[in-house]
Order: C-alpha cells, then structure tokens, then sequence
C-alpha cells in the first residue's frame, strides 16, 4: 500500500445511473438524498467538494445519435439532462443545510449561475459545495472529461470516481469469483489495458496535471468520507 494522501480539495464525479436507485431511468429522490447526506459527511470533516454529475439516468446523446439524430444536438440534449440532475442534487443537499451552487458550462442564468472558474473557487473557499453542470459545454466529450477538465481547473487533490463497484478489479467481480481489485494501477496501466473505468480523454487528462484518480464504492453509507480518510477500500491510479 503506498502512503496516505491527504485530500483538502476534491471534486467527486457520480454518474447519473447511480441517481436511478433500484429504478431504470431518471431520478430517483430518495438514492439523491442518501448521496447527498455522504457528501455532507465529507464536507463536515473539512474537505471541500465539487461535483460533476452524469445524465445517462436520462439521456444520452450516443443512444439519440443511434436513432439517427445529429449527434451534436444529442449531445446537447444530454448536457441538459446534466442540469436536471444538478438541480437535484442541489436541492438535496439544501435540505440538508448544506450551501450549494450550480454553475452550467452552457449558460441558462434564470435556472443557475453560468461557469465562471474564479467565480467557482471562491465559493468552495467558502465552504458552499459547487455542482458543474453541462458537462464541458461542448458536443462529442463526456461527463468523465469534464469531471477531469474541472479538477483540473480547481486545482483538486483528486478526482474521486464514486460508482457502484469498490475500485478496479482484474475482472469483472459479478461475473468471475476469482477477480481481485487492485489497490493501485498507473494512468498509463489503465489506457493499454483498455480497462473501464474513465474515457481515455479523462484519464489522460488527469495524467498529464498529475491527479490521482481514487474509484470506489458510493453505494454503502459512509464510503465517501470513509475513503477519503483511510484511502481504503478503493483503487487509486496515478
Ligand atoms: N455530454 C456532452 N458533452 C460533455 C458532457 C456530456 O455532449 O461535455 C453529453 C453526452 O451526450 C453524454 C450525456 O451528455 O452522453 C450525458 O453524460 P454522460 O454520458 O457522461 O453521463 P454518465 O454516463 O456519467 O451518466
């Protein structure tokens, strides 16, 4: 096991499958209140906190483009679904007291605050918890990008990956009993090997500004603040 990282900025990526619960699309409200009460835990212990938030609970511009519609404006449509999703979660952590803002990388100024980095940080240096919706605001990129792309511009100690699984594994856990999770893996590890835990874009981009990526489990109560202090549990690739 290599030393324990000490996080202070983070910024954690949830995809919007894990707002569906035991559902098959869109939100499900009661899984949105659970996470937020895990990032309320994290943030209490003095760690600030950003979020992307996935929209394939919703839509996603491939499966539209599948269909035969422009990809761009798929695309979009699935940026969109992003913003639904951060209204949600913001709402949820407001209910818990918790102060939030949501800045859209496609400016909608009636529904939230237009992406404005300096704008970003200060909010975090005042303990609100930022939601970075729209993705990157551009068509053909991802959630996982984005997610890289704003760590990166947050100056983030790492991109938390929180999923329905506890780290990396050798094979796919479900499927093969025998399947070991590695506690550590280098970027590079995880582009040859084509293993699927992030796009390459998002992975390469978090190695070259030199962020640890940490996978784990967001699916048992307390794994969030629980990984970022004792780094256990998770796969950390870096
Ligand atoms: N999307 C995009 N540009 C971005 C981020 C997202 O075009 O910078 C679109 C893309 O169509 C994607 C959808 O938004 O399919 C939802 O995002 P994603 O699939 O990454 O969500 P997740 O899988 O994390 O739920």
């Amino acid at each position: 096991m290599t030393e324990k990282r000490e996080f202070r900025r983070v910024l954690l990526k949830i995809s919007g499958e894990a707002l569906m619960g035991d559902g098959q699309y869109g939100i499900d409200v009661g899984t949105v209140d659970r996470i937020a009460t895990e990032i309320s835990q994290a943030r209490q212990s003095g760690v600030e906190i950003c979020l992307v938030i996935g929209g394939g609970n919703i839509f996603r511009g491939l499966s539209g483009a599948a269909g035969g519609m422009d990809r761009s404006s798929a695309d979009y449509m699935g940026m969109l679904a992003t913003v639904m999703n951060a209204l949600a979660m913001q709402n949820a952590l407001e209910r818990q007291d918790i102060q939030t803002r949501v800045l859209s990388a496609i400016p909608m100024t009636t529904v939230c605050e237009p992406y404005i980095r300096r704008r970003a940080i200060r909010h975090m240096e005042k303990g609100r918890v930022v939601i970075f919706a729209a993705g990157t605001g551009n068509p053909f990129f991802t959630t996982d990008t984005a997610a890289a792309l704003r760590a990166a511009e947050m100056n983030c100690d790492a991109l938390m990956k929180g999923t329905n699984v506890d780290g990396v594994y050798s094979a796919d856990p479900r499927i093969d009993s025998s399947a070991t999770r590695f506690d550590t893996l280098s970027y590079m590890d995880v582009l040859s090997k084509d293993l699927k835990v992030m796009d390459a874009s998002a992975v390469s981009l978090s190695r070259e500004n030199n962020i640890p990526i940490v996978v784990f489990s967001i699916q048992s109560n307390g794994a969030f603040l629980k990984v970022l202090e004792d780094n256990e549990n998770c796969t950390i690739i870096f």
